[in-house]
């Protein structure tokens, strides 16, 4: 190779260093094998779990309810569910499904967005103002943190799939009601199986417990492998969060280094 091109090799490497020096701040790289054997051990305990929420016992944990039958229809919810083959059919049911919203009226549907066939696909909480008004997931302030952090172990938005565990906007931005959530979930279940991501990314401690179904803190939750769903997910800090709280920008750096090691280990696309 010349001597030019080396030496862009080099500026280019210390751009994208520079760059994610300012968005994480100092960082060191974990060696991905001293993270993946933690992780290994977590995908074990989790799949004896996870082979059990599998086998029916989800439905039982996270509803204690009867399936509710929505108006104008003979189906069950499941059935319904169940019929739609396609986002765009998943998507139409949930504009009329009125156990999908708060109790904050005339909200929009944000129902999700990005690339159908993602492999990796990111789950937030719930839509704030601007996600409401647009109708589209991290669309604000913390949506543009998520791109840069996105964008920094090189996937672009529309490689990826965006979604939140609730698709109306809760008053205030308060947290969504744990009811809310299992209501919501089997939505987002089908969306998940429909895009069948090899990875899921969950930003902040709303996400990573309702799809763990556990209730465990953000620090026990993150730099693991856990298993869901015959799927990877891991979970990190939400990028409001970030916002407001930089010193975890860091440790944030940390969970999506890994994150992007596994995705290449997986030959996800692209
Ligand atoms: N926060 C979320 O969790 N989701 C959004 O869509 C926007 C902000």
């Amino acid at each position: 190779m010349s001597n030019q091109g080396s030496q862009e090799i080099f500026e280019k490497v210390a751009r994208l260093l520079r760059q994610q020096q300012e968005m994480f701040g100092d960082f060191e790289v974990q060696s991905f094998k001293e993270a993946k054997v933690q992780s290994d051990k977590v995908i074990e305990e989790q799949s004896d779990r996870d082979s059990e929420l599998q086998s029916g016992k989800v439905a039982e944990v996270q509803s204690d309810k009867a399936p509710e039958v929505q108006s104008g229809s003979a189906l069950t919810v499941e059935e319904q569910l169940a019929s739609c083959s396609t986002l765009e059919e998943l998507r139409t049911l949930c504009e009329a499904a009125e156990v999908l919203k708060t109790d904050l009226p005339n909200t929009n549907l944000v129902f999700g967005v990005g690339n159908p066939e993602a492999d990796l696909m990111i789950v937030g909480e719930a839509p704030g103002e601007n996600e409401d008004k647009q109708g589209e997931p991290f669309v604000g302030k913390a949506g543009q943190l998520l791109d840069k952090i996105m964008s920094a172990i090189n996937f672009r938005r529309s490689d990826i799939y965006i979604a939140n565990i609730l698709k109306h906007r809760p008053p205030n931005n308060r947290d969504p009601k744990p009811e809310e959530r299992q209501r919501s979930l089997p939505y987002l279940l089908r969306q998940i199986e429909l895009v069948n991501p090899k990875v899921i990314l969950c930003v902040g401690k709303v996400s990573g417990t309702t799809l763990l179904n556990q209730d465990l803190t953000l620090g026990k939750m993150r730099q693991k492998l856990h298993v869901f769903h015959g799927r990877e997910l891991m979970v990190t800090y939400h990028p409001a969060a970030l916002l407001r709280n930089p010193q975890w920008k860091r440790p944030t750096w940390e969970d999506v280094q890994m994150l992007r090691s596994r995705y290449d280990e997986l030959d996800g696309k692209p």
